[in-house]
């Protein structure tokens, strides 16, 4: 089985020593099943601890496996677009190193794939072994994301998918700085599918998203898709300058029935509303201003301290003018 690769397999890590042995079992059956050729890309993401020994101490005896090394920890986002720059198959799945997504769903992907689609999602008919604040804030994402955006992002789906080369080859053309893969996936539209599946419990260790990283990542995917919360704001503005407005009306009013307004505390507690008010709307703004100037730095995406496996160059230019 050697020549062309038809699949590659992209697997973010990110101190994951507890899990890649098992994954890459895993990953290799469920490939292997396939009869064709394929490749397992695994990026590490600056893991701290002895993620990338033991990926080097597999990748000695299966050489299927490739390692793209960062010089630091750079995001589960930008590990999967390093994954997708480098990866050579005609066919591209992404999945996480942590087997919440059961390997074997990719078989029903690529079976979807043959059939002529060109991105293949999964979608999590249930999640187990997640806490309940997990699934509460995920089911709030992914509503809410929905009502924010204009571009149809599915519900209830990861980055878990098969993506055709043209897919691909689209996404590595796509320079963003602040990325939410998924977004742009479904941003850039073709033939899309989807492979309902039972989400399982992390096989070992701790989540790597805490609620830190989350918030940023919410945040990320709604700030990129969508202007709405600068027109929130607006309309925020217009009806508090309405409602001050109407108040000025009532005060006059009270004037000349010759009752002075009482207070201190009403003062004070509506200059509090009004500036926190202001405060917001110039957070929300930031977060825009903030994104444009990542863009104009247009700093490299990642940097890659070490490539394990590769011959070929990169498909994208990202790749190649990196390194
Ligand atoms: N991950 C990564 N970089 C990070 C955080 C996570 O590469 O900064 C990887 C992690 O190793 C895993 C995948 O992204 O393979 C998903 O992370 P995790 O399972 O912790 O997220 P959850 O499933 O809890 O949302
Ligand atoms: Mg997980």
């Amino acid at each position: 089985m050697t020549g062309r690769v038809i699949y590659s397999v992209v697997v973010p890590v990110y101190n994951e020593e507890e899990v890649v042995a098992e994954s890459v079992k895993r990953l290799t059956a469920v490939m292997n099943s396939t009869k064709k050729n394929y490749e397992l890309i695994f990026v590490n993401d600056g893991s701290r601890d002895n993620t990338k020994k033991l990926l080097q101490g597999i990748r000695d005896k299966n050489k299927k496996l490739k390692i793209i090394d960062f010089s630091r920890n750079f995001g589960h986002q930008i590990a999967i677009t390093a994954g997708m720059d480098y990866a050579e198959g005609e066919a591209v799945l992404i999945i996480d190193a942590d087997l919440q997504d059961p390997p074997e769903v990719m078989l029903e992907m690529i079976k979807k794939w043959e059939q002529g689609y060109d991105v293949v999602y999964g979608k999590r008919k249930k999640r187990k072994g997640e806490t309940i604040f997990k699934l509460m804030t995920a089911k709030v994402f992914y509503r809410f994301l929905s009502g924010m955006t204009q571009i149809k992002i599915p519900k209830d789906v990861g980055d878990f998918r098969l993506l055709d080369r043209k897919v691909c080859d689209a996404m590595c053309r796509i320079h963003e700085r602040n990325r939410f893969v998924r977004g742009l996936i479904s941003w850039a539209g073709y033939n899309q599918a989807e492979v309902p599946y039972v989400r399982e419990k992390r096989y070992a260790g701790k989540t790597k998203y805490p609620f830190i990283k989350m918030i940023r990542f919410a945040l990320n995917a709604i700030v990129s898709f969508s202007y709405k919360p600068l027109r929130l704001a607006s309309l925020l503005g217009v009806l508090v300058s309405l409602g001050g407005f109407g108040y000025l009306i009532y005060v006059i009013f009270q004037f000349f029935n010759g009752e002075t307004v009482p207070g201190w505390t009403s003062l004070i507690s509506l200059s509090l509303i009004f500036n926190g008010i202001i405060l917001m709307i110039l957070g929300i703004i930031g977060e825009y201003i903030g994104r444009i100037y990542d863009e104009s730095k247009a700093r490299p995406l990642y940097l890659i301290n070490e490539l394990i496996g590769f011959k070929a160059q990169p498909r994208s230019k990202r790749g190649k003018n990196e390194n």
